[in-house]
């Protein structure tokens, strides 16, 4: 069966909002910055066909998600406000760019420099 690590239960995506939440099948709570999903669209036009995932960073203009729509069982299609929807994330792929404080790179060595001194 497949992983419950990379099986999407639920998507919030409130209209306006600059942040998507993905709860995931092992119960983990996924955070999107629009930025970050925008920038990493993975379509051919956004990655071209190097093989190497890149960032394009977007405009204000361009991380605005106006739809997402499940594609199969494993991928969410986003459709951007500015016509931009060709991008098929897989759950596999998304699961690798979630930015939550768990999963940020960094987020370990930032929690220990917040944590009150004694
Ligand atoms: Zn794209
Ligand atoms: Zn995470």
């Amino acid at each position: 069966m497949s992983d419950p690590r990379v099986r999407c239960v639920a998507v919030r995506s409130p209209r306006g909002a600059k942040t998507s939440e993905i709860d995931w099948g092992d119960g983990h709570k996924g955070v999107y910055p629009h930025e970050i999903l925008r920038g990493y669209c993975p379509c051919a036009g956004c990655q071209g066909h190097s093989g190497t995932i890149r960032f394009l960073p977007p405009s204000d203009a361009q991380t605005e998600i106006e739809d997402i729509e499940p594609v199969g069982n494993y991928a969410l299609r986003l459709q951007w406000f500015d016509g931009h929807g060709s991008g098929l994330y897989s759950y596999k792929y998304l699961r690798a760019l979630c930015q939550c404080d768990q999963c940020k790179p960094g987020a370990a060595a930032d929690d220990r420099s917040e944590l009150p001194r004694a």
